[in-house]
């Protein structure tokens, strides 16, 4: 008998700094229901628009280091001289209520989802050229030269490591990115080890 799977399904999405990948998610969210996207936990200050609880859970150094002591997070990086980590409370009840969760970030964080969790699927987030990355980080005009210096120095290793993704997407344009992503979204969703609509269609043969 075929089982099927009922758990929501856990995606990842990765890219170079600047190349995308928030704009894109968040359009993506605006698209679809049953999706929760997980809020991370950082020690990076916030942009003015930032909101607590909203972009991040901001938390000084040592609140961060006293997370980790108690094990709270699933996953956690230094990136760029800041803390970044992905909370494990609730990700494991949307889960189980067959909602998807969509966490967005850096590599190696993704890479250690993928040792705890191989089952998750891994998108990675390409800028069109690396021209146009520096454009968008100078454009977001979120970080000093400096630190935009720094993220696009990282941007050439991040990318080396795209072939431990599942899918790639180019974010040329926004609208054909997010297309991409909802299109490889739907195809995981058609797999046989995923579907349910064959669980009713057993159930009702
Ligand atoms: P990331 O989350 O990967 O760091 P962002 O989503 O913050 O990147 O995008 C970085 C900057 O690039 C933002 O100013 C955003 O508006 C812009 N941007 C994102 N996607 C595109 C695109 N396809 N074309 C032009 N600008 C874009
Ligand atoms: P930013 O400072 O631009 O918001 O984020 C810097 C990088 O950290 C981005 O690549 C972002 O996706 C990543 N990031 C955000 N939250 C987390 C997290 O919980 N864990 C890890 N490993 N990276 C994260």
């Amino acid at each position: 008998m075929i089982k099927t799977k009922k758990r929501g399904q856990l995606y990842v999405v990765s890219g170079p700094s600047g190349c995308g990948k928030d704009t894109i998610v968040q359009e993506l969210l605006k698209r679809k229901d049953n999706i929760w996207l997980s809020i991370s936990c950082t020690s990076r200050l916030p942009r003015p628009k930032e909101k607590n609880g909203v972009d991040y859970f901001f938390k000084t150094v040592e609140e961060f280091e006293e997370d980790i002591k108690n094990d709270e997070f699933l996953e956690y990086a230094k990136f760029a001289d800041n803390y970044y980590g992905t909370p494990k409370k609730s990700i494991d009840n949307h889960l189980n209520n067959g909602e998807d969760v969509i966490l967005v970030i850096e590599i190696q964080g993704a890479l250690k989802i993928k040792e705890l969790l191989p089952d998750t699927l891994f998108i990675f987030i390409l800028p069109p050229s690396m021209k146009e990355l520096k454009r968008r980080l100078e454009g977001r005009g979120t970080e000093t030269k400096e630190k935009i210096d720094k993220r696009f120095l990282r941007a050439y290793e991040e990318i080396n490591e795209v072939n431990k993704y599942n899918y790639v997407v180019v974010n040329d344009e926004v609208k054909n990115a997010v297309e991409k992503v909802e299109a490889i979204l739907l195809s995981e969703k058609c797999r046989v080890d995923r579907i349910e609509e064959l669980d009713v269609f057993l159930q009702s043969s």
